[in-house]
């Protein structure tokens, strides 16, 4: 049902191309031809590819989650969050903000689309709770920075905002940290008396022991 997308593109041509006996012994030119036309065909079988001017079309949650459940996603991610081998081209040390978006007018625009833009299987919903979770801290349950995960920032507002909705829902864990406060120095402004004042900060203070 799902086909697994080429993320090494190169690597996997090489591991995958594999040359009939037939064709290894006939002329170079036949095989370079025949070569040639079975690269063009894996291109086109493999539509799905991260690359420049590929029109963009994202599932829906109930698909994406079906998805990330399947073989094909397994076969290309394992149990790894999907941005874990994800790379960006920038020069010097330092790594800039990402870039503001990968699609525009529907068409990926750059040859490198962060990782949710490459795969049209992923979408960032509230539904969608396994993959959520891979863009989560472990220790703090806060949203991954942009500059750790990659994905571009148009992508990384819709986490942010599907990521509250969820908490929201009740579909991910929230915590909040434990506060108390002490009001008594508000005590004089809203006009309360010394009596008051004092039984409130003795309570204060044997409930803080
Ligand atoms: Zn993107």
């Amino acid at each position: 049902m799902f086909r697994a997308i080429r993320i090494n593109a190169c690597k996997q041509i090489l591991q995958e191309l594999v040359i009939p006996k037939a064709v290894q012994q006939r002329p170079l030119s036949v095989t370079c031809a025949c070569l040639r036309r079975q690269e063009k065909r894996e291109e086109e079988e493999n539509v799905r590819d991260a690359r420049k001017g590929r029109e963009y079309n994202p599932a829906d949650a109930e698909t994406s989650k079906q998805y990330l459940q399947s073989k094909a996603y397994r076969d290309t991610y394992g149990d790894d969050p999907v941005w874990k081998f994800y790379r960006r081209n920038f020069r010097g040390h330092i790594a800039p903000d990402t870039r503001l978006t990968c699609v525009r007018k529907g068409v990926i625009s750059t040859g490198n689309a962060c990782p949710v833009c490459r795969d049209e299987y992923l979408c960032i919903s509230y539904k969608n709770r396994d993959l959520l979770q891979q863009f989560l801290d472990p220790m703090t349950g806060e949203v991954l920075p942009s500059k750790v995960t990659g994905v571009c920032q148009k992508q990384h507002q819709r986490l942010l905002f599907e990521v509250a909705k969820a908490q929201d829902y009740g579909y991910i864990e929230k915590y909040f940290p434990l506060r108390k406060y002490n009001y008594s120095e508000y005590y004089k402004l809203a006009g309360l008396t010394k009596e008051i004042l004092n039984a409130e900060t003795e309570e204060m203070s044997e409930n803080s022991v």
